[in-house]
């Protein structure tokens, strides 16, 4: 292979330096790809690819003018990649070229998404001795708004730290050097997130390196300060996050003001499975519009949005914040006009948070400063709403204001308005951003560019004058400078001063020598302009970028006053309700909705009544279709919103506080993904055993139906009983095997509702009400017959179920155990009885769980756990199925 030399030499010992997917390296005017990434882009972005020779061979080559290399590198990194950007500048003997920052979906300034853009570093640290788990250390910044949080979680396992980073849904993940090397944890993150993970250099993770890059960054006390200054694995997380941004040069770091710690029970735990279950921020689909949070967004501002956002997926624990917020929702909903004066003085404003990132990144325009000022002087009119309202004044939206400096939001906001035109122009380089008065030399300065301007604009009349002539003007172009224009007709009356410069078709170009010495003055007069005006605007942008805490609180405070309000209108419009909130562990809901379904649906409200010890555990049976998974929905979300602060889709409710939200429910979607579904099932449920707390809330739909009937049947009924037993967490449970509602006979705190459908005449019609008990029959078939399946068919299947309920008992593990010996019960199907005996008296031992009895089903049982779903192509599994089905006929 050939050396390459040259440009395309330059280029790949430049890609040699950086671990960026791409390099855009300027030449001249423009930014030019070479080589397999000329080819990526060109694939990318549709640019087109042009062949480069370089002593012999020949590259690819992409490029982009200089001027439109943001939304270039903006669609890249969106994609996912890298990007490095080696620009050009001036040496002594020519130009050199380097690489000056490198953009990545973690770090990337200039997005147009209004979301929060996520870049968070994880860390593990052994446990030590002593310990189950280990220690994890995560840290999650977002530098378009600066804001920065840490966290450690002690004797944990991974999945609570996937879980806990999925909350943030981050756009690039920083693994540290021994989560790496850590398959599984690699393959969740991959699974789970469309995350980009990126390998920041392993000693930026070192305990005493990264702890020294926190106290540069925060000051030397704020780690104490903020009661982390021995969370070893939290600061190793920081320190590494920091120092990527630092490293990737996009100038941003500077806006990272603040280190805010906060511990693992401050948020309740929704995993990214249950995210995605009660559909928050995007549908099942997908899609954003149906979400939760598109349903209930009000929110005038981005950063508004954002907030929200933030909340439902992180919903709180600590009662006190919550009621904080509800108290200012409940005021909000009683204050109409000025709620609503509020938030058109909102709308008017920017999103100040993302305009201090763009300051301190030296990015910001000025127009960017005057947004910053126009949005500074709606903080006094909100506040002043706020104050002069007395239910508001009242309430703890007056205290969202208490922290902020108004003052010298005041004073800021007045610097910028004294210092820039009303509409300045979108370039800083070209002048004409400053008011007169601003600065005196700057003055003095235009002073003299325009007194040189004012005679360029009368030297026509002047000599017009002079010369008798009339076709006179004076204009400028690039090529011929200043020059006096006459009209053909007349150039024989020009004196002789004028030089002729060119001929035109009508007309004949002059210059004189006064016009020459003038062009000069102009020039060298707007040059300076331009260079002071550009000085003076940097030392502005650098003044306010020193006030990036500042703006950051006010963008923060009116974000907040945007996000109560915009619960308080959906709650009003929706008629909602504000929750009693409590830590006794009930849940009592009266006449409760679901938030989104209620939207599009008549939807026939619900009651619930879930209370610890005695009615914790709710077996949900109904046929398909009658409105189970929306009950069961309808709880959850209740709950989360109840812990956002939020009022609730229902005529009353008092929610007690829950540690976290475990969701596992259906199976199609996991199966549209073409993931092998009963294996995803089992981990999720595996994950929801270990993790869910006696404060938890479980909603589980259909568990163990990706599977073969008795082996699903017994996987659920071992669930329960672990659940109800065990854990003691909130749990609603639907399940289309009818016999599990038995349960409720044998363990004291489940209990079945179920969802009433009458029948009459071979029709169902779905009531979408929720009745204590259980279901009296399933209606599967029923609704085969309903859907139009030929009739032989639903004929077989009565006569097949008929037989199965003839034939088969179970025989379970009762749970109401002490130490003193397992109960042993034996529900069989065809007469729907339950009989329990001694685990030491009978025939049955303590290990049998479950007992199949003939042994054609048995082996059916044996090839179905033997076999491995993943490794059998389709056909042959569906031909197996088959098989077992004819076996299982026959006897
Ligand atoms: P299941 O889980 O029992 O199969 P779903 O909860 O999926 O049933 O509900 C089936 C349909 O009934 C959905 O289209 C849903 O919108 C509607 N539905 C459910 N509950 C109600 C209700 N309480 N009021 C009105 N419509 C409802």
């Amino acid at each position: 292979m050939t050396e390459a030399t040259g440009i395309v030499g330059e280029f790949l010992a430049l890609k040699e330096e950086t671990d960026a997917d791409i390099l855009a390296m300027q030449c001249g005017d423009f930014y030019e790809f070479f080589a397999d990434d000329a080819e990526l882009v060109a694939d990318e972005l549709d640019l087109k690819v042009s062949q480069k020779s370089s002593h012999g061979s020949k590259y690819p080559m992409a490029g982009v003018p200089v001027d439109d290399l943001t939304p270039y590198v903006s669609a890249l990194v969106e994609r996912g990649y890298r990007v490095a950007v080696a620009d050009q500048h001036e040496t002594a003997d020519g130009h050199a070229r380097e690489i000056t920052r490198v953009v990545t979906p973690g770090t990337h300034l200039a997005t147009g998404d209004e979301s929060a853009q996520h870049l968070a570093a994880v860390v593990r640290h052994d446990g030590g001795r002593g310990a189950d788990g280990d220690t994890y250390g995560l840290a999650v910044a977002d530098v378009t708004t600066g804001r920065f949080q840490v966290t450690q979680l002690d004797d944990a396992d991974a999945s609570a730290v996937l879980t806990e980073l999925y909350t943030f849904s981050p756009a690039e993940v920083l693994p540290g050097p021994e989560l790496r090397n850590d398959d599984d944890f690699l393959a969740a993150l991959d699974e789970r997130s469309e995350a980009a993970v990126s390998l920041h250099a392993t000693e930026a993770f070192a305990p005493g390196r990264a702890r020294h890059r926190v106290r540069e960054q925060f000051g030397a006390e704020t780690l104490e300060s903020v009661g982390i200054a021995d969370d070893d694995a939290a600061i190793a997380a920081a320190g590494a996050v920091l120092s990527y941004v630092e490293e990737t040069g996009v100038g941003t770091l500077a806006a990272v003001t603040r280190l805010q710690a906060y511990g693992a029970r401050d948020h309740v735990s929704l995993d990214a499975t249950t995210q995605r279950n009660l559909e928050l921020t995007e549908t099942m689909q997908g899609d954003s519009s149906g979400s939760l949070f598109a349903t209930v967004d009000h929110t005038v501002t981005a950063a508004g949005g954002r907030l929200l956002k933030r909340w439902l997926q992180r919903p709180r624990r600590e009662r006190g914040e919550l009621v904080r917020r509800q108290s200012a929702v409940a005021a909000l909903t009683r204050e109409a006009m000025a709620r609503e004066a509020i938030r058109e003085t909102l709308a008017d404003g920017y999103d100040l948070e993302r305009l201090a990132a763009r300051a301190t990144s030296g990015s910001a325009d000025a127009r960017d400063l005057r947004a910053i000022e126009d949005t500074l002087g709606l903080l006094g009119e909100v506040a002043d709403a706020v104050a002069e309202t007395e239910r508001l004044a009242d309430s703890p939206l007056a205290d969202v204001f208490s922290t902020v400096d108004r003052e010298g939001a005041a004073a800021l906001a007045a610097e910028l308005d004294e210092a820039l035109v009303e509409d300045p122009p979108g370039t800083v380089t070209q002048g004409g951003l400053f008011r007169r008065g601003y600065d005196d030399d700057l003055d003095a300065l235009i002073d003299e560019h325009e007194a040189a301007l004012e005679w360029l604009e009368t030297l026509p009349d002047r000599e017009k004058e002079k010369t008798g002539i009339t076709h006179l003007s004076v204009d400028r172009n690039k090529t011929d400078g200043y020059y006096i224009q006459v009209g053909k007709s007349e150039t024989d009356r020009v004196p002789d001063a004028y030089e002729e410069i060119k001929t035109l078709k009508n007309s004949k170009r002059y210059t004189i020598p006064e016009l020459d010495e003038r062009e000069r003055d102009v020039l060298r007069l707007e040059e300076r302009r331009h260079e002071m005006e550009h000085d003076r605007f940097e030392e502005l942008r650098e003044r306010v970028a020193d006030h990036a805490p500042l703006l950051q609180d006010v963008g923060r405070a009116l974000a907040e006053v945007d996000t109560l309000a915009s619960l308080a209108v959906h709650a009003v419009e929706n008629d909602w309700t504000r929750p009693e909130l409590t830590d006794d562990g009930r849940l009592d809901i009266e006449a409760g909705r679901h938030p989104v379904v209620e939207q599009t649906t008549d939807f026939v409200p619900n009651d619930l009544e879930m209370r610890p010890d005695e009615r914790d555990f709710l077996v949900v049976t109904g046929p398909n279709m009658s409105g189970k998974s929306t009950y069961m929905r309808q709880t959850a979300l209740i709950a989360l919103l109840a812990q956002t602060g939020s009022f609730v889709p229902a005529r009353s409710a008092t929610v007690g506080l829950v540690d976290g939200i475990y969701t596992r429910v259906g199976a199609l979607d996991e199966l549209a993904q073409g993931r092998s579904t009963f294996m995803v099932e089992m981990q999720e449920l595996s994950n929801i055993l270990h993790s869910a707390t006696e404060d938890s809330l479980i909603i589980l739909d259909e568990v163990g139906r990706g599977t073969a009937t008795f082996d699903g049947i017994s996987i659920a009924w071992a669930a329960v009983e672990y659940i109800s037993t065990r854990i003691h967490a909130k749990t609603l449970f639907a399940t289309h095997y009818h016999e599990l509602t038995s349960l409720g006979e044998s363990l004291p705190n489940v209990q079945n509702v179920h969802v009433a459908a009458d029948e009459r005449d071979g029709d169902v019609t779905f009531m979408r009400t929720v009745r204590e008990g259980p279901t009296n029959r399933s209606y599967g078939v029923h609704v085969a017959d309903l859907a139009g399946v030929p009739e032989p068919v639903v004929d077989r299947s009565r006569a097949v179920l008929d037989r199965l309920r003839e034939d088969k008992a179970i025989e379970v593990r009762g749970a109401d155990s002490g130490d003193e010996g397992t109960t042993q019960a034996v529900f069989d199907l065809s007469s729907g009885q339950f009989s329990s005996a001694s685990a030491d008296g009978g025939a049955a031992t303590e290990d049998s769980d479950t007992s199949t009895t003939d042994p054609a089903t048995a082996e059916v049982i044996e090839e179905l756990r033997e076999l491995d779903v993943d490794e059998m192509p389709p056909v042959e599994l569906m031909a197996k199925v088959q098989q077992w089905q004819a076996e299982l006929d026959e006897d």
